[in-house]
């Protein structure tokens, strides 16, 4: 069975061990699916996230899900497109590495990823999606894990296909 799956879906109803979160550097919640994770978290969330002091772009850092039906938050910050040549290809790879990471350290065996980056962050889908596959499938090629599923979950069918399309290369 394919440990990587791709999902048409809302992030926020997922039952598993950890949902990333496409934060920004705050931590203190914001538009988007940041503000749907929020919303449905609840205001604990909040609390909990105000002691993390914020979170460097790319880097991540982990919560509990409270209201959620994920166990875990785990909190990354994608960069915000300019012309992809500012560094943000590898920002983009460490937040899905760093997220696997953080995951792996703390036994999560389920987790799901929004397209980080691909809302208000703008960069473009194929893009994205290139890098996020790439990111998972090194890290899953290079560490020891225990994960059972990784769900790559989009929110729109443009989205959703744009994504799926770039999974056919990966998912073999
Ligand atoms: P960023 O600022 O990192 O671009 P956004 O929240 O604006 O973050 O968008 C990231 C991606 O998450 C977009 O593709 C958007 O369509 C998607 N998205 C928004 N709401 C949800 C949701 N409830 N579940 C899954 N994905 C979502």
């Amino acid at each position: 069975m394919n440990i990587v799956e791709v999902l048409k879906g809302d992030i926020t109803e997922f039952k598993v061990d950890a949902i990333v979160n496409a934060a920004n550097s705050t931590l203190l919640g914001g538009g988007g699916v940041d503000g749907a994770i929020h919303r449905k978290a609840g205001p604990l969330l909040l609390e909990e996230c105000k002691k993390l002091k914020g979170c460097k772009t790319s880097e991540a850092k982990i919560t509990k899900g409270y209201n959620l039906k994920a166990k875990f938050v785990i909190h990354t910050v994608g960069p915000v497109y300019k012309d992809g040549k500012s560094g943000e290809p590898e920002l983009l790879y460490r937040c899905y590495y760093n997220s696997l990471k953080l995951a792996s350290e703390n036994n999560i065996r389920t987790i799901a990823f929004c397209a980080i980056s691909t809302g208000v962050y703008g960069y473009p889908k194929k893009q994205a999606a290139d890098i996020s596959f790439k990111a998972i499938f090194d890290y899953l090629k290079n560490n020891d894990n225990d994960f059972s599923k990784i769900y790559m979950v989009l929110y729109d069918d443009e989205t959703f296909e744009i994504f799926n399309e770039v999974f056919k290369k990966y998912g073999k």
